[in-house]
């Protein structure tokens, strides 16, 4: 309890409410600018156990924005679950961390954040926080929406029975800004996951929390409040949760601005068999048990354990497919 001293001092918290925070569970769902910033904040305040979960890995162009990590992690395309458990190991030897490398979707979302006291959303993308909604509603978990773009930044505390995110935002926007065209200010990172953690505090501790959106411009100095409504007609909050009752199947998904290609296979591989059909041809970067990472041609292949495999420098689905069936499928 010592090292937590300054923060039972705070009325707000106290002893007792130390001891809350140490027996509560928080999956953090993405592991990158927002994420790796919450994981550190909630990892120095106590929260007893973590998991985080990220399919993607360490690179250079991250360390502007993506707190926990450094040019280590990146020279070795370290997948980002690993590389925060690493530095929350450092951080906090007492509590419990547990790094998950996965796509969430949904098929394995409810197995992921069941028993989870409260879930936070530090992903870059609609359909996923679509999901979480459908998931988080269907088990009664309590979330936190979060996301940043350029300079911008907006966050929402989801509680059981009140407003939902399809209540805030009803459908997928046909299109959205990304931080590859548009960036992100890394003090907005900051401010949001800072902000969302204080919430996950509080709502941890069962207090009131905000019931409106909050939006924030840290260039600008801006800070506005939104207010959300239960809408009627919402599927999610009616029980019929599109996102989570989509069926998922062997998908080529292009790396936003990465030159680079996912494969989630229909037949899963182990990084074992991967690794017995291209060592002979392929040369071998990496071979550990969270991932393999080999270079064919001028292709780098990474596999993660949950069988996905990224193929870098890949601009076009055709070539992904062929170089996948070639050597892998
Ligand atoms: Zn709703």
């Amino acid at each position: 309890m010592e090292r937590y001293a300054k923060q039972i001092i705070l009325k707000e918290v106290g002893e007792e409410g130390q001891r809350k925070l140490l027996v509560s569970k928080v999956a953090i769902i993405g592991c990158g600018a927002l994420g790796s910033m919450m994981a550190n904040n909630l990892a120095r305040a106590g929260i007893g156990k973590i998991k985080v979960i990220d399919r993607d890995y360490v690179e250079l162009d991250n360390l502007q924005r993506q707190f926990l990590y450094d040019e280590e992690d990146a020279k070795q395309s370290l997948p980002k679950a690993i590389a925060c458990y690493n530095k929350l190991r450092k951080i906090n030897s007492e509590i419990e961390i547990e790094p998950v490398i996965a796509d969430v979707n949904p098929s394995n979302i409810e197995s992921l954040i069941k028993g989870y006291d409260l879930v936070l959303d530090a992903t870059d993308n609609m359909e996923t926080r679509f999901l979480i909604n459908d998931a988080c509603h269907k088990n009664r978990i309590p979330w936190i929406y979060s996301a940043v773009i350029a300079t911008e930044g907006m966050t929402l505390n989801i509680l059981p029975g009140k407003a939902c995110l399809r209540c805030f935002i009803q459908s997928m926007p046909s299109s959205l800004p990304t931080c590859e065209t548009e960036g992100i200010l890394n003090t907005t990172v900051a401010i949001v996951a800072s902000i969302a953690t204080t919430e996950a505090m509080k709502i941890l501790l069962g207090k009131d929390v905000r019931e409106e959106a909050l939006y924030v411009d840290a260039w600008r100095n801006e800070f506005l409040t939104i207010k959300v409504k239960k809408r009627k007609n919402c599927p999610t909050c009616n029980g019929n949760y599109e996102f989570l009752n989509k069926k998922t199947g062997s998908q080529f998904i292009a790396l936003c601005g990465r030159n680079a290609y996912q494969i989630m296979p229909m037949k899963k591989l182990s990084i074992e068999d991967v690794y017995e059909k291209v060592k002979k041809i392929a040369k071998i970067l990496a071979y550990k048990d969270y991932m393999l990472r080999f270079s064919i041609e001028n292709y780098e292949f990474i596999v993660f354990p949950d069988g996905r495999i990224i193929i870098k420098g890949v601009k076009d689905e055709k070539i992904a497919k062929s170089l996948y069936s070639r050597y892998i499928g």
